[in-house]
Order: C-alpha cells, then sequence, then structure tokens
C-alpha cells in the first residue's frame, strides 16, 4: 500500500480535462502534440494506475485562487465567488467518482478501518475504490470563513490556507508577511471543527504564526527541505523541527524543481539535470536525521500538479515508480517496518490519532 498525501485529481479531470478513469497510455495519447497546459502528454497519475501501483489511499485536493498573481500556473479568478465555484465543480467531480465507485471518501476513523480492510482483504485492487481525504489547498476560495463549517459538512478534512503567493487569507510561497485577521479567523474555524492544518506552502511568518496560534493536528502534505535545496517553497531545519514536535508527518513531492538545487522550470529537464528518486529519499532521510527516527516522514508525490514527467525524477514514469522508494529505502538501510511506516502507515497513524 502507498498513501499519496498530495494529489490534485479534480484539477487533472476539470482543467487539464483529463479522464482519470483511463490508463495512463490513453491520456498521453488524447493530449500527444498539445501545448495548452504544462505537463500535456506526459501525465503520470490515472486512478487504474493508482490501482496498479497500490495507491490506495491519498489525500485529494480542491484548489481554486483568487486573482492571478504571476506565481503560479494555476489559474486565478477574479473573485472568491467564481473560485468557490471552480472548487464545488471539483468536488462535483469527486463524488461522480464515488458513484461510479472509482473513489470513495475517507472522512473519520470508522471510515479510513474499513477502507484499509478492503484493500487488505481484496485479492486485487482492481475494482477497488481509491479512498481519498478531501483537502482544499490556498483558502482563497472559501467566501467567508464561515464557509469552512460548510465545507467540513460536504467531508472536508484538511487545510492549507495559502498557495504560491499573497492570499486572501495568508501568504503563501513566495510572498511574506502573517495571516491577515480573516486569516486568523480562519485558523480558528480550522480549530474549532477539528481539520488538520496543512502547513505547505505558508511563507516563514505564516509557518512560525500558524504553530502558535492554531493547536490542532498539522501536517505537511507536501514538503521538502530547504537544507538541501534553499528556496523558501522548502523548510529549514527548524521548521521541520518544529512539525516533528508536533506530531506532523511531513510528505515528500516529487516535483523536481525541489528536489535538487539549481533547477529552471521549463530548460532544465530529468536527464540534463539527473535527478532521480534517490534525491527524494535524500529529504527523506534528511527528515528522519532530524527527527531521529522514521516515524515524520511520508510521500506527498504532486504528481500531475501542474507538470509531467518534464520535472520528474528521471526514473518516475507513472505514480507506480513510487514503488521504487521501497528498494531505495532499503539500500539506504531504513528497516522493512520503516519502509512501511514511510509508504503508508505513518500518515494512516496520523489520522488515526487525529480521528481518534
Ligand atoms: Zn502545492
Amino acid at each position: 500500500m502507498i498513501f499519496d498525501a498530495h494529489l490534485d485529481l479534480a484539477i487533472n479531470a476539470i482543467e487539464w480535462n483529463r479522464d482519470l478513469t483511463e490508463s495512463i497510455a490513453n491520456l498521453r495519447q488524447q493530449e500527444a502534440g498539445a501545448t495548452d497546459k504544462p505537463g500535456r502528454g506526459r501525465g503520470t497519475v490515472s486512478l487504474p494506475e493508482m490501482r496498479r501501483a497500490g495507491v490506495g489511499i491519498c489525500v485529494a485536493t480542491q484548489l481554486a485562487r483568487v486573482e492571478h498573481h504571476a506565481f503560479s500556473p494555476v489559474f486565478g479568478w477574479h473573485s472568491a465567488a467564481q473560485a468557490w465555484a471552480m472548487t464545488q465543480g471539483q468536488l462535483a467531480w469527486y463524488r461522480a467518482m464515488e458513484e461510479a465507485g472509482e473513489m470513495v471518501p475517507i472522512c473519520d476513523r470508522e471510515g479510513l478501518e474499513s477502507h484499509l480492510s478492503l484493500w487488505a482483504e481484496s485479492p486485487s485492487a482492481e475494482t477497488l475504490p481509491v479512498g481519498y481525504i478531501l483537502s482544499l489547498e490556498g483558502a482563497d476560495s472559501l467566501i467567508t470563513p464561515a464557509h469552512l463549517e460548510r465545507a467540513f459538512g460536504y467531508g472536508l478534512r484538511a487545510l492549507g490556507p495559502a498557495h504560491y503567493g499573497p492570499g486572501v487569507y495568508a501568504n503563501g510561497t513566495d510572498a511574506s508577511g502573517g495571516f491577515n485577521a480573516r486569516g486568523r479567523e480562519l485558523l480558528r474555524e480550522t480549530s474549532r471543527l477539528g481539520l488538520i492544518l496543512d502547513a505547505t506552502h505558508l511563507c516563514d511568518e505564516c509557518f512560525w504564526e500558524a504553530l502558535e496560534l492554531f493547536d490542532g493536528p498539522v501536517w505537511a502534505s507536501h514538503q521538502n527541505a530547504r537544507a538541501l535545496v534553499p528556496h523558501m517553497r522548502q523548510f529549514s531545519d527548524e521548521q521541520l523541527r518544529g512539525l516533528i514536535d508536533r506530531g506532523a508527518v511531513i510528505g515528500a513531492p516529487m516535483d523536481a524543481w525541489m528536489i535538487i538545487p539549481g533547477w529552471i522550470r521549463g530548460k532544465t529537464t530529468p536527464a540534463s539535470s539527473g535527478v532521480k528518486l534517490e534525491h527524494v529519499v535524500d529529504h527523506m532521510d534528511h527528515v528522519c536525521q532530524i527527527a531521529g527516527n522514521a516515524r515524520h516522514v511520508g510521500i506527498g508525490s504532486d504528481l500531475d500538479g501542474c507538470f509531467g514527467t518534464e520535472q520528474t525524477p528521471g526514473d518516475l514514469d507513472t505514480i507506480a515508480d513510487l514503488n521504487k522508494l521501497r528498494g531505495l529505502l532499503e539500500k539506504r538501510g531504513f528497516s522493512a517496518e520503516d519502509i512501511e511506516a514511510i509508504c503508508w502507515t505513518n500518515f494512516v497513524n496520523f489520522l488515526r490519532r487525529t480521528w481518534k
């Protein structure tokens, strides 16, 4: 089993126009020659491929930004109402996948355990639904902080207040400054409702403020180490320690520019840089060294998060290749138990603690 803590499935379905019930080969063929979006013809994720890979459970996002800050290839909307509508469209796609038996929402402890038993007891994953925990990446689309309760009502269980650039509630990657008053109200709502706070994308000021103001469960769904790739998108050792002290699990992303230093988007390639999955293991190992154990690392691949194989490790062709991490971790001296912890049980146990 693999637990992937960060996949933008609905964006791929709706904005990239990918029918994720298709095979990777079909999706690539459909997009051959297209250049309208990053990663065209180079997708790595689909639901059949996730089943083949044993990715039986993931954190799947809703994401719609307000305004285009030129910080991200993700389109920004001119108003919160439009962004909200976009996330509701994304939710509608998840619901359609549920009705088709392709996916199943996991919102509580009972749902988590029954999904894990289903996967453990089935001889083949071929017909099993992929379980997902719904997370909102960037809070811009919440028209008011009170909209978070509505979102909780339809199954939202994690929230990352910011994305790239300055946001409506908080400042994200490449921005600076703390939470505004509405952002602090949103943190209180997040705590009151018992949602998980996703620290990923918070700028340094917001990161430390969030740890101080928010008393609930925290994770970093797709997050590498600044010590290895010096950019504020990554977390410093002090930040990683702060997360570990809070019991967080930190998911390693497969986005090449966050894996090795000096990557220039659209220019550097996996071949020219030599970026491989073993470089991801460097980040995992770094977090383990800070923690003194392997209980705080997981996978948050972010695959097909507005990029394809032009920006992934050279030895990763599809999401199924996440399984190669097992052998690489073993070579690095991790025990069989620690490898399973990193591949899935750390995040599962985080949810068990959160939803006890
Ligand atoms: Zn992200």
